[in-house]
């Protein structure tokens, strides 16, 4: 399951073979969200994105792609939570049965100071405004819950659950991490 089509996100998808790009886990399927991918699809026709033609177009080339919609599901225990800005089609993916025990929030956030002041936007947010306003619902959502957040880009362990902390949040690595 991809979060977003960037670089650092779609870089063990292949492996370069005797010239050619091919699936990594031949025996997986590729999880990538529709709007994401139709977006990177619109860019790579103005002008080719590297990560894109050798990490992403390779999988659907070799028919292991699924391309879905946000309310696509794996199972019971697998569901997209969209979180644009990011990027156009940025989803997060929430784990557990009948509720979030963990969920795996992709770039919607790249430092824990963007948990304690959530209208800071990186400078790579497509749409940093979008970006914020995305960031603050995320983080609303999961405050004082009990979903494990397991971010991309924090420093070690990189896990924690969302606690209010002044007009903002933050995210406290369980005990014994
Ligand atoms: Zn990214």
């Amino acid at each position: 399951m991809c979060t977003h089509l960037h670089v650092d996100h779609v870089g063990w998808n292949t492996r370069l073979e005797n010239g050619r790009w091919l699936p990594t886990f031949p025996n997986a399927r590729y999880v990538f969200g529709k709007n994401e991918f139709d977006y990177w699809t619109e860019q790579n026709a103005k002008a080719p994105v590297p990560p894109f033609v050798d990490s992403v177009l390779p999988i659907v080339e070799a028919n292991k792609a699924e391309i879905v919609r946000n309310d696509h599901q794996i199972g019971d225990h697998v569901r997209i939570l969209p979180t644009p800005g990011h990027t156009p089609g940025h989803v997060a993916f929430t784990l557990g049965r009948g509720k979030d025990d963990a969920v795996f929030s992709g770039d919607l956030m790249h430092s824990p100071l963007q948990t304690r002041y959530p209208e800071l936007s990186a400078k790579f947010d497509v749409d940093p405004a979008q970006a914020a306003v995305t960031r603050r619902n995320f983080l609303e959502r999961y405050c004082d819950t009990d979903t494990l957040c397991c971010t991309a880009h924090f420093p070690s362990p990189s896990t924690g659950k969302i606690r209010r902390r002044g007009s903002g949040f933050s995210c406290e690595a369980a005990a014994g991490n």
